[in-house]
Formats: structure tokens, C-alpha cells, sequence
């Protein structure tokens, strides 16, 4: 069957200013641009009706970069995914970030799709909303009037719905580099196929001590609620526990499955997505302890 795109207006602004003034011009009836993966789809679908311009934001270089100042990994929003698992600056400072991206879609996809497009459209199982989560990054949005930041645990307001405004395009997105010692992880359950979507992902940051206590704990689960879920109640918990006892870690852990509050689709009933909340985020900790210096049988099963 022949899909037609809806009609629309298409600009090409050269540089961030004009690409704002062109988002303030059309007030709320424009749709940005940026790999298009997830916009072409939508397009196909016909579910962006209503947006008349399409602003197309690839020619603003100035958004495409990594950087680091003052203990802070900057990254613009037009970085694409496979720059993130390239870059030695990227794998130095936040391994994770790169380790996301080896586990993002194809090679095709990675090539185009950016990370502010990741976030911006606000899946609630986007692979890097998790992972910013637990690196407590921060979002920075701009338009012609202001320039706001936004913590990544309060962007997601709902599934595909992301805290930004009229006008406004999301321009960086930012973290303080955790220190040497802090131990990251990411893990998926993939969708039907590979290529799409994850039914549920998990990412955790871990510092233990030098007599294996849990000293500081991060973890965020996607997939399994409206928006990617920052765990903190767990993390408090955690905190201060010695993974020799894990029997007391896993009774905590369990009980993600009553902070999470999955719908069902034609993937995964809410009931599984809500059994495997708990299976992924212990997967995570366990990945994240293990690079932490902590091998253990009892923490080693799936
Ligand atoms: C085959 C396939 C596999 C995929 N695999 C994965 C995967 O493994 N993990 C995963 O998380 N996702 C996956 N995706 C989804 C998609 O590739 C990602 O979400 C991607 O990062 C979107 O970025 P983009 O640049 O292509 O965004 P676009 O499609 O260009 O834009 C997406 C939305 O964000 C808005 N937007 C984009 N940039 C900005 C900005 N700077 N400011 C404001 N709004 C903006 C657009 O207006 C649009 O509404 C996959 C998609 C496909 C088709």
C-alpha cells in the first residue's frame, strides 16, 4: 500500500537564531526536524496533522558537538547516536552514554537519529532518557525569548510528552562527570525486533566502598510507566546496605514492580512489562557492581 505524507511547508534555517525566530513566527504550528526517524514515521502516520511547517534544523552545526568544562559533559542536541559511541571524550567520561548507543536501533538509524530527538519525542521507553537519568543530567531549552534548564527526571511529563514549550527548541543537554570510581550499566529488553523500541530498559550508576557498601545508587527504569521513572525510594534503600547482603538488596528490588505502572500493548502485557521492571533494573545493578569490583554468585543470576 502506497503511504502519502501529509502536506506541509518545509524551511531550512541556516543557524540557531533563525531557526528560533522562524519556531516564534509560527506559534505552536511547526514540528522540528532533526534525524527524522521517529518525525517520518510519525508523518507516514499522519499523526502530525495539525503542524503546517516542518523546520528542518540540520544545518545548525553549532548544536553538534561534545564537551567538556568545568567537570561538565555538554552535549548538543543535534549529536547523532553513533557520535556518542565514537567519541574517546564520550568513553573516558560517561562510558554510558556510549554504551547505549552500541544497543541503539541499526547502524542506519545511529548515523541519523540525534540525541535531542531521542528526548524530545518523550517515548517512554527512550533508551537515553534513563540513562541521563541516573547521570542526573539537565536539558537546556531555548527560544527567542528565554533560555530555561530543565532537570531530566521532571522533562518527561507523559508518554511522547516532553516539558517543552511554544517556541522553545531543545539545545543541550547536560551533566557533571561522575567521579572515577562510579560504575554505570544499561540493559535492554529488546522490542519484536531489534531494530525498535526497547519493552523494557534499565540503567544504574554505583559507588561501593572499600568494604562493599552500596556508598551511592542511581537507577532508572523505561517502558514500564507514562514517562522513564528515576527509582529514588529504591535508591535510598539501598544505600548503606553491603552487597554481601544481597538477600536484602533483591527484597528491595523486588518491590519496583509496585512503582511501576505499565499499560499492556501488542509487545507485552502490563503484568510481564511490570515482572521484567524488577528482572531489568536488578540486571542493572548487577552490571554496574560487577564493573564496581563486586563478582558474586548471589548476584549473578538473571
Ligand atoms: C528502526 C528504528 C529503530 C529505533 N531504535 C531505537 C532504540 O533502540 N532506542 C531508542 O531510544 N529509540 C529508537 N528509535 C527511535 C528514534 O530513532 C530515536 O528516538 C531518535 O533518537 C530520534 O531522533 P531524531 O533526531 O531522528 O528525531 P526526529 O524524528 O527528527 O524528531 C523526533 C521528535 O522530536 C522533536 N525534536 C527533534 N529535535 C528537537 C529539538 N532539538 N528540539 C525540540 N524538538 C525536537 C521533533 O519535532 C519530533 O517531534 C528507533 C527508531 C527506528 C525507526
Amino acid at each position: 500500500m502506497k503511504t502519502l505524507m501529509p502536506y506541509f511547508e518545509y524551511v531550512r534555517p541556516s543557524n540557531l537564531e533563525e531557526a528560533l525566530n522562524i519556531l516564534e513566527k509560527h506559534d505552536g504550528s511547526a514540528e522540528v526536524l532533526a534525524g527524522g526517524t521517529d518525525l517520518l514515521v510519525k508523518l507516514k502516520d499522519k499523526l502530525s496533522y495539525d503542524k503546517k511547517t516542518i523546520i528542518d534544523i540540520n544545518r545548525l552545526r553549532e548544536l553538534d558537538y561534545v564537551r567538556k568544562a568545568d567537570g561538565v559533559l555538554a552535549v548538543g542536541a543535534l549529536t547523532r547516536i553513533e557520535t556518542l559511541s565514537r567519541s574517546k571524550l564520550v568513553r573516558e567520561t560517561a562510558p554510558l552514554l556510549a554504551e547505549v548507543a552500541y544497543e541503539f536501533g541499526t547502524w542506519q538509524i545511529r548515523n541519523t537519529a540525534t540525541l535531542g530527538g531521542n528526548l524530545a519525542n518523550a517515548s517512554n521507553a527512550n533508551d537515553y532518557g534513563v540513562a541521563l537519568m541516573v547521570l542526573d543530567a539537565k536539558i537546556k531549552l531555548k527560544s527567542v525569548r528565554q533560555e530555561r534548564e530543565v532537570s531530566v527526571d521532571k522533562f518527561f511529563l507523559a508518554n511522547h510528552k516532553a516539558d517543552i514549550r511554544t517556541g522553545e527548541l531543545l539545545v543541550e543537554i547536560s551533566f557533571p562527570v561522575p567521579s572515577q570510581d562510579c560504575r554505570t550499566a544499561f540493559v535492554k529488553m529488546e522490542g519484536r525486533e531489534s531494530s525498535s523500541y526497547p519493552v523494557v530498559n534499565s540503567a544504574a550508576l554505583t559507588r561501593l566502598s572499600p568494604s562493599l557498601t552500596i556508598e551511592e545508587v542511581r537507577i532508572a527504569v523505561g517502558g514500564v510507566s507514562p514517562t522513564p521513572l528515576r527509582l529514588r525510594s529504591v535508591e535510598e534503600r539501598l544505600r548503606g546496605l553491603s552487597v554481601a547482603e544481597w538477600e536484602e538488596i533483591e527484597s528491595v528490588l523486588r518491590d519496583v514492580r509496585n512503582l511501576v505502572n505499565p499499560s499492556s500493548s501488542n509487545v507485552a502485557s502490563k503484568v510481564y512489562r511490570a515482572e521484567m521492571s524488577y528482572v531489568y533494573v536488578k540486571r542493572a545493578l548487577q552490571a554496574a557492581l560487577s564493573r564496581a569490583g563486586f563478582y558474586s554468585s548471589i548476584a549473578g543470576g538473571g
